[in-house]
């Protein structure tokens, strides 16, 4: 990644962005659907590509997200460490109708911060937003957490397409702003 002219830093940005969270809270079909506009109905841990390259507009710039995917290691909790290395963005995962893995929260971002930089911008997902029957953890809750640990917040479905391409959006515009501050 260079940054020298106005000229030349529109084209080369590409950020290493990771999804982490517990298994089954909806990773895959979250960058399905980011990516490729895609919906798996079950779950097949085999679906998960490796990463997914992706170009989103900031401001009129191009940027490139390299969004990573764990395909299924996190159900033996054995994410690499090759898997955060580089990484300058992260979304956190949960799912909202499951307080379990609202719980793991805290021990994926420990993960993230003993793998990776402590400035990695992060999002704390709560997916499946569309399960409002079976909803066991709160809006606010996942708000106060986000809060507390100083992380983004969104609620997202990956089955009904909302908030999915904001969730991406809001951590490669931050890494975007960071980054240009820092060249100016
Ligand atoms: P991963 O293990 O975190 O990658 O989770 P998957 O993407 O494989 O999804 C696990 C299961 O949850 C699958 O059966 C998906 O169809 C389902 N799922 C994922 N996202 C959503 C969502 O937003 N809403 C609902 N209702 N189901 C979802
Ligand atoms: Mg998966």
């Amino acid at each position: 990644m260079a940054f020298c002219t106005e000229e030349e830093k529109t084209e080369d940005y590409l950020f290493k962005i990771v999804l982490i969270g517990d298994s089954a809270v909806g990773k895959s079909n979250l960058l399905a659907r980011f990516a490729r506009d895609e919906f798996y109905p079950n779950s097949k841990s085999t679906i998960g590509v490796e990463f997914q390259t992706q170009k989103i507009n900031i401001n009129g710039k191009e940027v490139k997200a390299q969004i990573w995917d764990t395909a299924g290691q996190e159900r033996f909790r054995a994410v690499t460490s090759a898997y955060y290395r580089g990484a300058v963005g992260a979304l956190i995962v949960y799912d909202i109708s499951r307080r379990q893995t609202f719980e793991s929260v805290g021990r994926w971002l420990n993960e993230l911060h003993t793998h990776s930089d402590m400035n990695v911008v992060t999002i704390l997902v709560g997916n499946k937003s569309d399960l409002k029957d079976a909803r066991e953890v709160t809006t606010a809750e996942g708000k106060g957490l986000a809060e507390a640990q100083g992380l983004f917040f969104i609620e997202t479905s990956a089955l009904d397409s909302s908030n999915v391409a904001s969730a991406f959006q809001t951590v490669v515009r931050e890494i975007y702003n960071i980054l240009s501050k820092k060249v100016i």
